[in-house]
C-alpha cells in the first residue's frame, strides 16, 4: 500500500464524507480558491472539493484509486497557463502536480524530468551542458505535464514537430491506479493516449525528453509586410527551406483599420559563427527598410517574455480574462479565410495586450495521434490571444462569442482546433 502522508482535513466535511478518510487531501480555503481558476479567467471559478498534493508516483496511484472508488472527477493540474477551464475539477479533486519537479539524469541527447517540472527549470538545467530540448513554447514557465498533454508548438515545429513529438518515455499512472511506463515501443497505445491527451488517459508522472546541442546566441529578425499574400508566401517559403530555426509571425491592427504583418526568423549560431544574413534573406518580399536584427543570447530569447510578462502582470493585464483561440487553418484556405476574419476585427476585438499569431506547420513534422492538423501538407497556426476588459462580463461573453464563431468558420474549411474547450 502506498505511503499517505498527514494532512489535516477539516471534519466534518460538508461536502463528501469520504475525504475524511483520506490524508493527502487537503480542502484549505486558499487552496481550492487557487485550484479553481485559470490564465483564462474565462469560466466561473469551478472550486474542487478537495486539492491533492502528491510528490510520488504512489500518492498519485492512491489517489486515483480514491477518486474512482468514490466516483470523483479527478482532473490534473500544474501552472493553470489554461484559458478555458481544463484544468479545473468542479465538485472533484485537483491534483496539484507543483510539487513534482524534480529535474533527474541529464545526458547529451536526453533528459529524464518529473511532470510539475516547467520548461524553464529544464532549460537552465541543460544549458549549462549545452543542450536544450528541441521545441521551447513562447512562455517557459508551462508545466511539462500540461504543454504534453496539449502538444507543445512554437517557432520550431517546422523543423522538429512538437514537444509531445519529442518525448522518448513516459512514467505515468492509469485511471485505475497502475503505474505503466511507456514509449513509441513500450504500451505505445497508452503512449499515443497521453500526448495530446488531455489529462483524460491518466496522469504524466515523469518524462523522458529528447536533448539537441544549443548553440550560445540568437540571430533574430524582424521581417515587415503590408499584405497579407506576401507574409504567408514568404512563411511557406522559410517553412519549406528550412533557413530559420525559429519561424513565427503575427499580425497587427492599425488605427486605420488595416493590418501589417511581420515574420520572426530566428537563426542560432555560436560566436564567432555569425549566420550569413545573405542567404537568410535572400528572394523573400518584405519591407526591407523596416528590418530589424538583434543578437541576443540563446537564453535570452528563449526566455523573450520574460520582461513584458513581468510588466503585465505588475501593470494588471496579466490577470484579466483571456479569451483565446487557437486554431489550424488548411493551407489553401488560409488567405482568404484570414483575410475575412482579419477584415472584420480591430484592435478592440483583441484587446490592448492582445496578440495574433500566424505562421506555418508543416504536416509532415507532427506525428501526435491526438493533435488534429487539417488534411493538408501544411497548416498556419491561427492564435488570437485576446485580453478582455476587466470587470466587463458583457465584453467578454462578446469576444468568446466571436471566438465560437471564428472557430465555427475555420472548421468549415477544413480547419482544427488546436487549444480548445473542455469536453467532459
Ligand atoms: C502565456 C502563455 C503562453 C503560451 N504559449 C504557448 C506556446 O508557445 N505553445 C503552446 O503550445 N502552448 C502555449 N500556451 C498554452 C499552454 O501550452 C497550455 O495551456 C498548457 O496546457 C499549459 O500548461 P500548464 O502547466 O499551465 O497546465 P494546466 O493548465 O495546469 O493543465 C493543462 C492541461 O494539462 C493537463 N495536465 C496537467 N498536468 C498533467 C499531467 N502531469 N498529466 C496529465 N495531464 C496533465 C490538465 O488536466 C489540463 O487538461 C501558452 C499559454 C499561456 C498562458
Amino acid at each position: 500500500m502506498p505511503h499517505l502522508r498527514r494532512v489535516p482535513v477539516p471534519d466534518p466535511t460538508p461536502w463528501h464524507p469520504a475525504l475524511n478518510q483520506h490524508d493527502l487531501l487537503t480542502t484549505d480555503d486558499a487552496a481550492l480558491t487557487e485550484a479553481a481558476d485559470d490564465f483564462g479567467r474565462t469560466t466561473t471559478p469551478a472550486r474542487p472539493l478537495a486539492v491533492a498534493r502528491p510528490t510520488s508516483a504512489d500518492d498519485i496511484s492512491a489517489i486515483l484509486r480514491f477518486a474512482t472508488k468514490h466516483d470523483l472527477l479527478m482532473v490534473p493540474q500544474a501552472e493553470r497557463h489554461s484559458t478555458a477551464g481544463q484544468a479545473q475539477a468542479p465538485n472533484g479533486i485537483a491534483l496539484d502536480m507543483r510539487g513534482l519537479n524534480t529535474i533527474h539524469d541529464i545526458t547529451d541527447d536526453r533528459v529524464v524530468v518529473d511532470a510539475g517540472a516547467r520548461w524553464s527549470q529544464i532549460l537552465d538545467a541543460t544549458l549549462p551542458l549545452g543542450a536544450a530540448p528541441p521545441v521551447l513554447t513562447d512562455y517557459l514557465d508551462l508545466s511539462v505535464g500540461g504543454t504534453l498533454s496539449v502538444g507543445g508548438i512554437s517557432g520550431a515545429t517546422h523543423q522538429h514537430g512538437l514537444q509531445t513529438d519529442n518525448v522518448l518515455e513516459l512514467d505515468a499512472v492509469t485511471p485505475d491506479g497502475t503505474r505503466v511506463t511507456c514509449s513509441p515501443t513500450l504500451n505505445p497505445d497508452l503512449f499515443n493516449a497521453l500526448r495530446g491527451g488531455k489529462g483524460r488517459h491518466g496522469v504524466i508522472v515523469r518524462a523522458t525528453l529528447r536533448l539537441i546541442p544549443a548553440h550560445s546566441h540568437a540571430r533574430w529578425f524582424r521581417l515587415r509586410y503590408d499584405h497579407l499574400a506576401t507574409f504567408l508566401a514568404d512563411q511557406r517559403t522559410l517553412m519549406t527551406e528550412g533557413r530559420f530555426h525559429h519561424l513565427e509571425g503575427q499580425a497587427k491592427p492599425q488605427a486605420n483599420g488595416t493590418w501589417t504583418y511581420c515574420i520572426d526568423g530566428v537563426a542560432y549560431f555560436t560566436q564567432p559563427d555569425a549566420p550569413a544574413e545573405n542567404r537568410l534573406l535572400t528572394g523573400l518580399a518584405d519591407n526591407r527598410d523596416a528590418l530589424e536584427a538583434n543578437d541576443l543570447t540563446y537564453h535570452g530569447f528563449q526566455n523573450r517574455l520574460a520582461d513584458d510578462v513581468a510588466l503585465l502582470r505588475t501593470l494588471g493585464p496579466w490577470q484579466h480574462p483571456h479569451p483565446w483561440l487557437n486554431l489550424f487553418l488548411p493551407d489553401h484556405a488560409a488567405e482568404q479565410t484570414l483575410a475575412e476574419i482579419l477584415s472584420a476585427l480591430g484592435p478592440q476585438d483583441i484587446g490592448e495586450s492582445g496578440v495574433v499569431i500566424i505562421y506555418p506547420v508543416p504536416r509532415a513534422r507532427i506525428s501526435t495521434p491526438q493533435v488534429r492538423l487539417p488534411a493538408t501538407p501544411t497548416a498556419f497556426l491561427f492564435s488570437i490571444l485576446r485580453a478582455a476588459p476587466p470587470d466587463d462580463p458583457i465584453a467578454l461573453r462578446r469576444m468568446l462569442e466571436d471566438n465560437r464563431t471564428l472557430q465555427q468558420q475555420v472548421m468549415s474549411t477544413g480547419g482544427t482546433v488546436y487549444l480548445g474547450e473542455p469536453d467532459r
